[in-house]
């Protein structure tokens, strides 16, 4: 008995073949499960230079190592891929029932080669798995996508699956499963690349066993016992991460009209309270208590009606401050329309921010827009774009490009206003007013992410491995390589960071080492080595891909720019990001042009990794 399913699902779509095959012990000694199956194959299976459209790009779905048990807040799973919109690895995590669902059907791992000739699904059962034409699902959103499957195939059928953008290649797709996303760098634009339109799996509900069921038993009741009344888990319950944007604009994190200013006027408006007199429900993903998402129903004004479970304090700020909104109920009209069109939130509202900006500076006119004004605040326009986006018409064909390729396009020094990291959107975390956050967004290997390595340091002043100043120009480097390393290992399991409430590292290693029967991982000293490997292999694949020192960067705005208007965070920047890099690397046994050495390889058990003349 144990919490792995034990076998690995292939779909080669080109040539619509299924096969299965055993998940190697070793490989779960070395990786735990999770992200770290997901790089480990992605980096034995594919080769530099492969296009991320293409059909020898992989699509790899993950379940963690603890999905599919009774363990509380592992209900998530990770798609794993190269990213169309950065050309570096990417990673996204999405909710719901799917990796369970993934478990229950025998999998640790599907992975999807080749493409498809015509739109397909994949459905999968317990007695197997098979191709079936999706010509009839082409086109529909994605809520239409999973009740036509649920039609076909029963009211137990689990779909993933993409919408319109995804179907059209808009770089920043997303997968979605329920309610719930798996949103960033592109993983819907390559499934969509493969002509796949939905995973559905129709499998019973059958828990797995742990490996030992007394020990693994008791450490769930301790869990439960602590959660219950945890005043985070409370909160998140009650507010999901809605409450944030409060908090941030206060400290000053809380980014506005595409990162020009720290505050705006009418802010007040997207602040919990005005969620929580629109909230009619929550929801959870599997078994988890905390069950953080908020149902929102528009009670009142021009969108009146509107519903969406969301939006979350990433939305809210994507289609609020970021495009200087204050409409409340636009901001829930946009959440849902992007979830039925499959687009990332937070690459769709920094994207129309960064036009917006352009279009105050001139850079970008009437002509260029479709004859639209992109005035700031202007929630009808915003709403126009997101269509436009996902539908690839017009200028929002350009836009659905994202602010890298689009700044590259357009020209005209629009690339400075572009707010990103190797190609992918900034989230609402201002990195000169959190230096951590931003030293982690400049140098995770799937670009501009906060959830690469979250520097609660930052926004709670608490945690491992000590408290930091977020103004501080050096010193705290080695902070983010710690986050990140952490992050890696807790998406073995995969534990969902908003459920993590009362969950420390060493109840997770106790739970891991009597889920799995691998009693190494009973040590918090050995997840620390799991996390930084599964760390340094993703920066390997990434290097391969020509990346290096000169891609771990921030906009020049967070480098030269005061921070205006922002509180105890007014007239910051980031003044020292080549001794943050220096400190990061030197933290993680990088060269200093940010590349793993041969030495540190080894030390991780990573000797067979070559990186050619770029190791040391
Ligand atoms: S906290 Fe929220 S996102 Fe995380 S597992 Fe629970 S319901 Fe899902």
């Amino acid at each position: 008995m144990t919490t792995y399913a034990g076998y690995v699902l292939r779909v080669n779509l080109s040539s619509a073949t299924i096969s299965k095959e055993p998940v190697p012990t070793e490989l779960q000694r070395k990786f735990i499960g999770g992200r770290g199956f997901g790089i480990q194959y992605l980096w034995d299976e594919m080769t530099s230079g492969t296009d991320p459209l293409g059909e020898h790009n992989k699509l790899v779905f993950l379940p963690g190592a603890l999905a599919g048990t009774h363990a509380q807040g592992f209900g998530r799973w990770i798609v794993m891929t190269k990213s169309p919109l950065t050309g570096a690895l990417a990673r996204s995590v999405g909710g719901g029932n799917f990796s369970a669902f993934m478990k229950f059907a025998g999998y640790d791992l599907i992975i999807i080669e080749g493409a498809a000739d015509s739109p397909c699904y994949l459905l999968i059962r317990d007695d197997g798995a098979d191709l079936h034409s999706a010509q009839d699902l082409w086109g529909l959103d994605t809520q239409q996508t999973q009740k036509a499957l649920e039609t076909k195939h029963g009211h137990r059928t689990q779909t993933a699956c993409i919408g319109p953008a995804g179907e059209r290649l808009v770089l920043y797709a997303t997968i979605t499963h329920g309610t719930r996303t798996a949103s960033r760098c592109g993983v819907g634009t390559v499934m969509g690349s493969k002509n796949l339109k939905a995973i559905s799996i129709v499998a019973r509900a059958k828990p797995l066993d742990p490996y030992d069921k007394e020990g693994f038993g008791a450490l769930l009741r301790e869990h439960a016992r602590i959660l219950k009344d945890h005043k985070r888990r409370v909160k998140m319950h009650r507010f999901g991460t809605t409450f944030l944007a409060q908090m941030t604009r206060e400290m000053g994190i809380l980014p506005f009209k595409n990162f020009q200013a720290g505050n705006m006027d009418g802010v007040e408006n997207l602040f919990t309270e005005a969620y929580s007199s629109m909230r009619i429900g929550s929801h959870g993903c599997y078994n988890c208590m905390t069950r953080c998402g908020q149902v929102h129903e528009v009670k009142q004004g021009p969108y009146a009606g509107a519903w969406s479970e969301g939006p979350e304090y990433e939305t809210i700020w994507a289609f609020g401050p970021q495009v200087g909104n204050t409409e409340v109920g636009a901001t829930v009209k946009a959440d849902n329309m992007c979830d039925l069109l499959g687009l990332d939130t937070i690459s769709a509202g920094n994207t129309i921010g960064f036009a917006m900006e352009l279009y105050q500076r001139g850079i970008i006119t009437k002509e260029d827009t479709d004859g639209m004004e992109l005035t700031w605040g202007d929630h009808e326009v915003m709403l126009d774009l997101i269509k436009k986006i996902a539908m690839r018409e017009g200028f929002g064909r350009l836009l659905g490009e994202g602010t890298k390729r689009a700044a590259e396009i357009i020209g005209k020094g629009a690339q400075k206003y572009a707010m990103h990291s190797k190609g992918l959107e900034f989230p609402a975390y201002e990195p000169r007013a959190a230096k951590i956050h931003g030293l982690s967004m400049a140098t995770s290997n799937i670009g501009g992410s906060h959830m690469y390595g979250y520097a609660r340091q930052e926004i709670s002043g608490k945690g491992d491995p000590r408290p930091i100043d977020r103004f501080a120009d050096q010193g705290n480097g080695d902070v983010a390589a710690y986050n990140q390393i952490g992050k890696a290992f807790e998406e073995t399991g995969i534990l969902c960071n908003f459920a993590d409430s009362g969950m420390t590292y060493e109840l997770l290693a106790k739970l891991l080492a009597t889920g799995t029967g691998h009693r190494e991982f009973q040590e918090v000293d050995y997840l620390n080595l799991v996390g930084e490997r599964i760390v340094c292999l993703e920066r390997c694949f990434n290097v391969r891909e020509g990346f290096s020192r000169k891609d771990d960067t921030l906009p020049e705005r967070m480098l030269k720019e005061p921070l205006p208007d922002a509180g105890p965070a007014t007239g910051e920047t980031v003044r020292d990001l080549d001794a943050l890099l220096d400190e990061y690397y030197d933290s993680l046994g990088y060269s200093r042009d940010g590349i793993p050495t041969a030495e540190k390889l080894r030390e991780l058990g990573l000797e067979h990794v070559s990186l050619g003349a770029g190791s040391m």
